[in-house]
């Protein structure tokens, strides 16, 4: 993240005031140190619970075949799977009415850059660490290959996130995700809208028919005004959201049950 931070410095995409001079960048930091701390507390024990539950009922390991790979071979592959699982979740919390008032939270910043990476609601973190901790667990590959396989994940999406003036032209532009690839999927112009779920490699955008990559900057980032209005700047707010959401859609199917019946 340090890397990142410094980069953005040097070599920003947009110019502008450093974030820390914003009440912005303290909800970043909140963000950071409750997802932190995330598996201390109860969340985070029910997550472990739930990753030891699917792995002790996955029947088989996935790269069983490939255990006598080199490390590197078999990192690459940990980063693949990584990489589809991930493209999917993010996919599905987009296109699913459910899940989106959880993940909206990480579109919430208007400032995209490093910091912005950890802004996400606790049941994302919950999400990803079960999804991310069953893979690796069934994956069947070596400690060393999963431990380099998650350090280039997640610093790739501290790269992607920073305000570094990068993007890549072809053929990189369809294996790996740019800076500029990654804000196109922040952007609040209507032609980024549910494009670039990728975090690390860009074929599953590709591949899948979500890849955006024109040639100009995204105008600003962040939410629809109707949206933006009910998650404020509040770190607390934010949690409670898809809570409130959720109730909400709960109260409307209980009202048009009361009125069918
Ligand atoms: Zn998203
Ligand atoms: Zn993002």
């Amino acid at each position: 993240m340090l890397v990142a931070g410094i980069l953005q410095f040097l070599f920003p995409a947009t110019v502008r005031k450093p974030k820390f001079l914003f009440y912005e960048n303290a909800v970043d930091l909140i963000h950071i140190l409750f997802n932190s701390l995330f598996y201390l507390t109860f969340f985070g024990i029910a997550a472990s619970a739930t990753r030891r539950f699917l792995v002790d009922h996955t029947p088989w390991l996935i790269f069983d075949w490939a255990a006598d790979l080199p490390l590197f071979a078999q990192a690459l592959l940990m980063l693949l799977l990584l990489d589809f699982l991930v493209y999917w979740r993010h996919r599905f919390e987009h296109r699913i009415s459910l899940l989106w008032p959880i993940h909206l939270i990480h579109h919430t910043s208007r400032r995209i850059d490093v910091l912005t990476t950890h802004r996400l609601h606790f049941l994302e973190v919950m999400l990803g660490g079960i999804i991310v901790g069953w893979a690796t667990s069934v994956s069947g590959l070596s400690r060393d290959a999963i431990s380099i396989a998650l350090l280039v994940y997640i610093h790739y999406n501290h790269f992607i996130h920073s305000n570094i003036d990068v993007r890549f032209s072809s053929p990189l532009r369809f294996i790996l995700v740019s800076p500029f690839m990654h804000r196109w999927h922040h952007a609040l112009d209507k032609e980024g809208h549910d494009k670039n779920f990728g975090v690390v490699f860009a074929w599953n955008d590709w591949v899948f028919g979500t890849a955006f990559h024109p040639s100009h900057e995204p105008a600003c980032f962040g939410l629809e005004l109707d949206q933006a209005h009910e998650v404020n700047e509040s770190w607390l707010r934010q949690q409670i959201y898809p809570f409130r959401i959720w109730v909400q859609k709960l109260a409307a199917l209980t009202h048009i049950r009361r009125q069918v019946s």
